[in-house]
Protein backbone atom coordinates (compact mmCIF):
# COMPACT_ATOMS: atom_id res chain seq x y z
CA UNK A 1 0.00 0.00 0.00
CA UNK A 2 1.63 3.26 -1.05
CA UNK A 3 1.50 6.21 1.60
CA UNK A 4 2.34 9.80 1.69
CA UNK A 5 5.04 10.73 3.86
CA UNK A 6 8.32 13.19 5.50
CA UNK A 7 11.34 11.43 4.80
CA UNK A 8 15.01 12.17 5.02
CA UNK A 9 16.92 10.61 2.10
CA UNK A 10 20.11 11.09 3.95
CA UNK A 11 21.95 11.89 7.01
CA UNK A 12 21.17 15.69 7.69
CA UNK A 13 19.13 16.15 4.38
CA UNK A 14 16.15 18.06 5.20
CA UNK A 15 12.85 16.82 5.54
CA UNK A 16 10.73 16.10 2.50
CA UNK A 17 7.64 15.04 0.75
CA UNK A 18 7.89 11.46 -0.62
CA UNK A 19 5.92 8.16 -0.83
CA UNK A 20 6.76 4.64 0.88
CA UNK A 21 5.23 0.96 0.79
CA UNK A 22 3.38 0.04 3.71
CA UNK A 23 2.29 -3.78 4.40
CA UNK A 24 -0.73 -4.76 3.93
CA UNK A 25 -2.65 -5.40 7.22
CA UNK A 26 -2.19 -8.36 8.21
CA UNK A 27 -4.37 -11.15 10.66
CA UNK A 28 -3.08 -9.08 13.74
CA UNK A 29 -2.78 -5.96 12.14
CA UNK A 30 -4.24 -2.71 12.70
CA UNK A 31 -4.56 0.03 9.97
CA UNK A 32 -4.47 3.69 11.97
CA UNK A 33 -5.12 6.73 9.86
CA UNK A 34 -3.05 8.80 11.65
CA UNK A 35 -4.34 12.49 12.96
CA UNK A 36 -0.82 13.47 14.33
CA UNK A 37 2.60 13.07 14.89
CA UNK A 38 4.53 15.15 17.72
CA UNK A 39 8.53 15.96 16.85
CA UNK A 40 11.11 14.40 19.61
CA UNK A 41 14.26 15.43 19.97
CA UNK A 42 15.51 11.69 19.23
CA UNK A 43 13.98 12.05 15.61
CA UNK A 44 16.55 14.64 14.99
CA UNK A 45 19.32 12.74 16.84
CA UNK A 46 19.03 9.76 14.41
CA UNK A 47 18.10 11.82 11.04
CA UNK A 48 21.42 14.00 11.85
CA UNK A 49 23.14 10.26 12.82
CA UNK A 50 24.25 12.09 16.21
CA UNK A 51 23.89 8.51 17.76
CA UNK A 52 25.14 6.09 15.51
CA UNK A 53 24.75 4.87 11.36
CA UNK A 54 21.29 5.48 10.55
CA UNK A 55 19.24 3.42 7.94
CA UNK A 56 17.98 6.33 5.05
CA UNK A 57 15.35 7.01 4.05
CA UNK A 58 13.94 7.70 7.36
CA UNK A 59 10.63 8.57 7.86
CA UNK A 60 11.01 9.68 12.34
CA UNK A 61 7.61 9.91 14.48
CA UNK A 62 7.39 7.69 17.28
CA UNK A 63 4.40 9.52 19.17
CA UNK A 64 1.42 8.63 17.04
CA UNK A 65 -2.28 9.25 17.67
CA UNK A 66 -5.37 8.59 15.11
CA UNK A 67 -8.23 6.26 14.58
CA UNK A 68 -8.39 2.93 13.71
CA UNK A 69 -9.47 2.09 9.78
CA UNK A 70 -9.35 -1.45 9.66
CA UNK A 71 -8.30 -4.36 11.73
CA UNK A 72 -7.01 -7.96 10.72
CA UNK A 73 -9.16 -11.38 11.13
CA UNK A 74 -7.64 -12.02 14.56
CA UNK A 75 -7.74 -8.61 16.18
CA UNK A 76 -10.20 -8.07 18.78
CA UNK A 77 -8.60 -5.38 20.78
CA UNK A 78 -9.61 -2.63 18.62
CA UNK A 79 -12.60 -1.93 16.63
CA UNK A 80 -12.53 1.09 12.87
CA UNK A 81 -13.18 4.41 14.43
CA UNK A 82 -11.04 3.39 18.29
CA UNK A 83 -8.80 6.49 19.22
CA UNK A 84 -5.43 4.51 18.73
CA UNK A 85 -1.66 5.93 19.69
CA UNK A 86 1.85 4.36 18.92
CA UNK A 87 5.12 4.54 20.35
CA UNK A 88 8.28 4.14 20.64
CA UNK A 89 8.15 0.10 19.12
CA UNK A 90 6.10 -1.72 17.29
CA UNK A 91 7.45 -5.38 18.25
CA UNK A 92 9.40 -7.44 20.68
CA UNK A 93 10.38 -11.04 20.70
CA UNK A 94 7.44 -11.49 23.61
CA UNK A 95 9.62 -14.43 25.16
CA UNK A 96 12.03 -13.10 26.77
CA UNK A 97 12.22 -12.80 30.54
CA UNK A 98 11.50 -8.92 29.92
CA UNK A 99 9.08 -9.20 27.62
CA UNK A 100 7.21 -11.62 29.95
CA UNK A 101 6.89 -9.05 32.58
CA UNK A 102 5.86 -6.06 30.31
CA UNK A 103 9.52 -4.55 29.40
CA UNK A 104 9.70 -5.43 26.14
CA UNK A 105 11.11 -2.04 25.71
CA UNK A 106 13.85 -3.94 27.40
CA UNK A 107 13.55 -7.22 25.60
CA UNK A 108 16.46 -8.88 25.37
CA UNK A 109 16.71 -9.93 21.44
CA UNK A 110 16.19 -5.69 21.00
CA UNK A 111 12.28 -4.51 20.19
CA UNK A 112 11.99 -3.37 16.84
CA UNK A 113 11.48 0.66 16.94
CA UNK A 114 8.64 2.66 15.06
CA UNK A 115 11.47 3.26 13.02
CA UNK A 116 15.03 3.49 12.23
CA UNK A 117 15.28 -0.29 12.49
CA UNK A 118 14.06 -3.37 10.66
CA UNK A 119 11.06 -5.57 11.24
CA UNK A 120 11.86 -9.17 12.24
CA UNK A 121 11.53 -9.75 8.43
CA UNK A 122 14.41 -7.83 7.73
CA UNK A 123 12.20 -4.86 6.37
CA UNK A 124 12.72 -1.34 6.98
CA UNK A 125 10.15 0.14 9.31
CA UNK A 126 9.39 3.66 8.74
CA UNK A 127 7.37 6.46 11.63
CA UNK A 128 4.72 8.72 12.15
CA UNK A 129 5.87 11.74 9.84
CA UNK A 130 3.01 10.06 7.06
CA UNK A 131 -0.44 9.18 7.00
CA UNK A 132 -1.25 5.58 7.93
CA UNK A 133 0.72 2.88 9.71
CA UNK A 134 -0.20 -0.37 9.99
CA UNK A 135 1.31 -2.26 13.43
CA UNK A 136 0.47 -5.47 15.66
CA UNK A 137 -2.84 -4.79 18.00
CA UNK A 138 -0.38 -5.78 20.81
CA UNK A 139 1.57 -2.14 20.11
CA UNK A 140 -1.18 0.01 19.37
CA UNK A 141 -2.25 1.95 22.46
CA UNK A 142 -5.61 3.01 23.70
CA UNK A 143 -6.42 6.73 23.88
CA UNK A 144 -8.95 7.71 26.58
CA UNK A 145 -11.76 9.77 25.87
CA UNK A 146 -11.00 12.60 27.94
CA UNK A 147 -7.80 13.37 25.70
CA UNK A 148 -7.77 15.13 22.61
CA UNK A 149 -5.64 12.93 19.86
CA UNK A 150 -2.96 16.44 19.78
CA UNK A 151 -2.04 16.50 23.23
CA UNK A 152 -2.29 12.49 23.35
CA UNK A 153 0.23 11.99 20.72
CA UNK A 154 3.62 12.83 22.59
CA UNK A 155 2.80 11.01 24.98
CA UNK A 156 3.91 8.47 23.33
CA UNK A 157 7.07 8.81 23.98
CA UNK A 158 7.39 11.81 26.27
CA UNK A 159 5.03 10.69 28.72
CA UNK A 160 5.98 7.53 29.25
CA UNK A 161 9.57 7.93 29.09
CA UNK A 162 9.44 10.52 32.16
CA UNK A 163 6.57 8.39 33.92
CA UNK A 164 8.28 5.25 34.13
CA UNK A 165 11.19 6.68 36.00
CA UNK A 166 9.36 9.02 38.64
CA UNK A 167 7.12 5.46 39.20
CA UNK A 168 9.91 3.19 39.38
CA UNK A 169 12.01 5.49 41.96
CA UNK A 170 8.83 6.43 43.85
CA UNK A 171 8.01 9.96 42.87
CA UNK A 172 4.81 10.71 45.45
CA UNK A 173 3.87 12.91 48.54
CA UNK A 174 6.84 13.58 50.55
CA UNK A 175 9.64 13.06 48.14
CA UNK A 176 11.66 15.70 46.23
CA UNK A 177 11.96 15.47 42.88
CA UNK A 178 13.55 17.54 40.41
CA UNK A 179 13.39 17.48 36.22
CA UNK A 180 16.09 18.93 34.69
CA UNK A 181 15.62 20.27 30.89
CA UNK A 182 11.72 21.62 30.06
CA UNK A 183 11.61 20.42 26.45
CA UNK A 184 9.05 17.69 25.36
CA UNK A 185 10.13 15.31 27.83
CA UNK A 186 10.63 18.13 30.62
CA UNK A 187 7.73 19.55 30.69
CA UNK A 188 5.60 16.04 30.88
CA UNK A 189 7.96 15.43 34.00
CA UNK A 190 6.80 18.17 35.68
CA UNK A 191 3.13 17.46 35.09
CA UNK A 192 3.38 13.73 36.34
CA UNK A 193 5.89 14.20 39.16
CA UNK A 194 2.96 17.07 40.58
CA UNK A 195 0.22 14.90 39.91
CA UNK A 196 1.67 12.14 41.68
CA UNK A 197 1.98 14.60 44.46
CA UNK A 198 5.78 14.85 44.75
CA UNK A 199 7.48 18.63 45.74
CA UNK A 200 8.80 19.71 42.18
CA UNK A 201 11.35 21.34 41.64
CA UNK A 202 12.48 22.57 37.46
CA UNK A 203 15.91 22.77 36.93
CA UNK A 204 16.50 24.89 33.37
CA UNK A 205 19.18 26.76 31.74
CA UNK A 206 16.42 29.14 30.05
CA UNK A 207 15.52 31.85 32.98
CA UNK A 208 12.41 32.44 30.09
CA UNK A 209 11.12 29.01 31.36
CA UNK A 210 10.43 29.76 34.98
CA UNK A 211 6.51 30.46 34.85
CA UNK A 212 5.58 28.26 32.74
CA UNK A 213 7.43 25.59 34.68
CA UNK A 214 6.01 26.83 37.77
CA UNK A 215 2.12 26.97 35.29
CA UNK A 216 2.81 23.09 34.28
CA UNK A 217 3.13 22.27 38.31
CA UNK A 218 6.52 23.16 39.55
CA UNK A 219 6.81 24.34 42.89
CA UNK A 220 10.69 26.25 42.56
CA UNK A 221 12.85 26.88 39.69
CA UNK A 222 16.21 26.54 39.76
CA UNK A 223 18.51 28.48 37.26
CA UNK A 224 21.75 25.69 36.26
CA UNK A 225 23.66 28.71 35.39
CA UNK A 226 22.71 31.10 38.67
CA UNK A 227 26.10 29.10 41.21
CA UNK A 228 24.65 30.60 44.12
CA UNK A 229 21.61 29.11 43.83
CA UNK A 230 22.58 25.92 42.86
CA UNK A 231 25.02 25.69 45.65
CA UNK A 232 22.54 26.69 48.13
CA UNK A 233 20.39 23.54 46.59
CA UNK A 234 23.19 21.01 47.21
CA UNK A 235 22.16 17.63 49.17
CA UNK A 236 18.40 18.50 48.88
CA UNK A 237 16.70 15.99 45.84
CA UNK A 238 15.52 12.63 46.78
CA UNK A 239 15.40 12.02 42.98
CA UNK A 240 16.22 14.14 39.93
CA UNK A 241 15.68 12.92 36.23
CA UNK A 242 17.72 14.29 33.46
CA UNK A 243 16.01 15.25 30.66
CA UNK A 244 18.27 17.60 28.53
CA UNK A 245 19.48 16.44 25.09
CA UNK A 246 23.20 17.80 25.86
CA UNK A 247 25.26 16.98 27.61
CA UNK A 248 26.22 19.11 30.77
CA UNK A 249 27.62 19.10 34.28
CA UNK A 250 26.59 15.60 35.60
CA UNK A 251 28.55 16.53 39.11
CA UNK A 252 26.91 19.50 39.53
CA UNK A 253 23.51 18.14 39.13
CA UNK A 254 24.56 14.60 41.66
CA UNK A 255 25.80 17.27 44.33
CA UNK A 256 21.74 17.87 44.60
CA UNK A 257 20.73 14.98 45.52
CA UNK A 258 20.54 14.11 49.14
CA UNK A 259 22.00 10.94 50.72
CA UNK A 260 21.25 7.71 49.64
CA UNK A 261 19.86 9.67 45.96
CA UNK A 262 18.82 8.99 42.33
CA UNK A 263 20.22 10.70 39.52
CA UNK A 264 18.21 9.31 36.09
CA UNK A 265 19.62 10.11 33.11
CA UNK A 266 16.69 9.83 30.27
CA UNK A 267 18.05 12.60 28.07
CA UNK A 268 20.58 11.14 25.32
CA UNK A 269 23.17 13.46 24.27
CA UNK A 270 26.00 12.07 20.97
CA UNK A 271 28.61 12.57 23.69
CA UNK A 272 29.17 10.40 26.83
CA UNK A 273 28.70 11.89 30.49
CA UNK A 274 31.31 11.97 32.59
CA UNK A 275 30.97 11.69 36.60
CA UNK A 276 33.31 11.91 39.25
CA UNK A 277 33.55 8.78 41.70
CA UNK A 278 33.58 10.82 44.86
CA UNK A 279 30.37 12.45 43.68
CA UNK A 280 28.97 8.91 43.99
CA UNK A 281 30.78 7.62 46.92
CA UNK A 282 30.63 10.26 49.61
CA UNK A 283 26.56 10.01 49.98
CA UNK A 284 25.62 6.32 48.31
CA UNK A 285 24.15 7.94 45.78
CA UNK A 286 23.03 6.09 42.18
CA UNK A 287 23.25 7.47 38.64
CA UNK A 288 20.74 5.16 36.32
CA UNK A 289 19.13 5.48 33.30
CA UNK A 290 15.86 4.56 31.89
CA UNK A 291 14.19 3.33 28.25
CA UNK A 292 10.52 4.65 27.15
CA UNK A 293 8.44 1.83 29.34
CA UNK A 294 6.26 -1.03 28.59
CA UNK A 295 3.07 -1.24 26.69
CA UNK A 296 1.24 -1.93 29.92
CA UNK A 297 2.83 0.93 31.68
CA UNK A 298 2.05 3.08 28.53
CA UNK A 299 -1.55 2.40 28.86
CA UNK A 300 -1.73 3.22 32.57
CA UNK A 301 0.24 6.39 32.08
CA UNK A 302 -2.35 7.52 29.30
CA UNK A 303 -5.11 6.26 31.64
CA UNK A 304 -3.02 7.91 34.83
CA UNK A 305 -3.33 11.81 32.27
CA UNK A 306 -6.78 11.50 31.64
CA UNK A 307 -8.14 11.00 34.96
CA UNK A 308 -5.79 13.79 36.17
CA UNK A 309 -6.91 16.29 33.60
CA UNK A 310 -3.45 16.67 31.26
CA UNK A 311 -1.99 15.69 28.01
CA UNK A 312 1.04 17.52 26.45
CA UNK A 313 1.02 21.27 25.46
CA UNK A 314 1.26 21.36 21.86
CA UNK A 315 1.97 23.74 18.78
CA UNK A 316 0.14 22.41 16.15
CA UNK A 317 1.95 22.35 12.27
CA UNK A 318 1.85 21.83 9.11
CA UNK A 319 3.92 19.48 7.51
CA UNK A 320 6.04 22.14 5.75
CA UNK A 321 7.03 23.66 8.40
CA UNK A 322 8.93 20.04 10.14
CA UNK A 323 11.93 21.74 8.96
CA UNK A 324 11.88 24.96 10.82
CA UNK A 325 10.30 22.96 14.29
CA UNK A 326 13.50 21.06 14.51
CA UNK A 327 15.34 24.30 14.29
CA UNK A 328 13.35 25.40 17.09
CA UNK A 329 13.95 22.36 19.10
CA UNK A 330 17.43 22.42 18.87
CA UNK A 331 17.46 25.78 20.06
CA UNK A 332 15.44 24.54 23.03
CA UNK A 333 12.61 26.88 21.56
CA UNK A 334 10.10 24.47 21.97
CA UNK A 335 6.69 25.09 24.31
CA UNK A 336 6.60 22.17 24.79
CA UNK A 337 5.88 19.67 21.92
CA UNK A 338 5.64 20.00 18.36
CA UNK A 339 2.90 18.04 16.83
CA UNK A 340 2.33 17.97 12.65
CA UNK A 341 -0.49 17.69 11.58
CA UNK A 342 -0.98 14.70 9.55
CA UNK A 343 -3.81 15.32 7.03
CA UNK A 344 -0.94 18.57 5.66
CA UNK A 345 1.17 15.44 4.43
P1 LIG B 1 13.82 18.87 23.77
O1 LIG B 1 12.37 19.11 23.63
O2 LIG B 1 14.79 19.48 22.84
O3 LIG B 1 14.20 19.27 25.30
C1 LIG B 1 15.54 19.25 25.75
C2 LIG B 1 15.72 20.35 26.78
O4 LIG B 1 17.05 20.24 27.30
C3 LIG B 1 15.65 21.76 26.24
O5 LIG B 1 14.35 22.26 26.12
C4 LIG B 1 16.44 22.53 27.28
O6 LIG B 1 15.62 22.81 28.42
C5 LIG B 1 17.50 21.52 27.71
N1 LIG B 1 18.78 21.78 27.05
C6 LIG B 1 19.05 21.71 25.71
N2 LIG B 1 20.35 22.03 25.48
C7 LIG B 1 20.89 22.30 26.69
C8 LIG B 1 22.19 22.70 27.12
N3 LIG B 1 23.20 22.88 26.24
N4 LIG B 1 22.41 22.88 28.44
C9 LIG B 1 21.42 22.70 29.33
N5 LIG B 1 20.16 22.35 28.98
C10 LIG B 1 19.91 22.15 27.68
O7 LIG B 1 14.12 17.29 23.71
P2 LIG B 1 13.19 16.08 24.13
O8 LIG B 1 12.43 15.63 22.94
O9 LIG B 1 12.51 16.40 25.38
O10 LIG B 1 14.30 14.95 24.39
C11 LIG B 1 15.30 15.14 25.39
C12 LIG B 1 16.35 14.06 25.28
O11 LIG B 1 15.77 12.79 25.66
C13 LIG B 1 16.89 13.83 23.86
O12 LIG B 1 18.27 13.56 23.96
C14 LIG B 1 16.13 12.61 23.38
O13 LIG B 1 16.81 11.90 22.39
C15 LIG B 1 16.04 11.82 24.66
N6 LIG B 1 14.97 10.82 24.72
C16 LIG B 1 15.19 9.72 25.47
C17 LIG B 1 14.19 8.77 25.62
C18 LIG B 1 14.40 7.58 26.50
O14 LIG B 1 13.58 6.65 26.46
N7 LIG B 1 15.40 7.54 27.34
C19 LIG B 1 12.96 8.95 24.99
C20 LIG B 1 12.76 10.11 24.25
C21 LIG B 1 13.76 11.05 24.13
P3 LIG B 1 15.78 24.21 29.23
O15 LIG B 1 15.62 25.27 28.19
O16 LIG B 1 14.68 24.16 30.23
O17 LIG B 1 17.14 24.17 29.88
ZN1 LIG C 1 10.96 10.04 21.48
Amino acid sequence: MKVAAYAAESAGAPLAPTTINRSEVGPNDVLIDIAFSGICHSDIHQAREEWFTSIFPMVPGHEIAGTVAAVGSNVTRFAVGDRVGVGVFVDSCGECGNCRKDLGNYCIKGFVPTYNGRHYDGTPAYGGYCRQIVVNQGYVLRIPDGLSLEEAAPLLCAGITTYSPLREWGAGPGKKVAIVGLGGLGHMGVKHAHAMGADVTLISHSPGKRDDGLRLGADHFLLMTDKDAMKAARGTFDLIVNAVSASIDIDNLMSLLATDGTLVCVGLPDKPLSVSTFTLVMQRLRLAGSNIGGMGQTQEMLDFCAANGYGSDVEVIRADQINEAWERVVNSDVRYRFVIDASTI
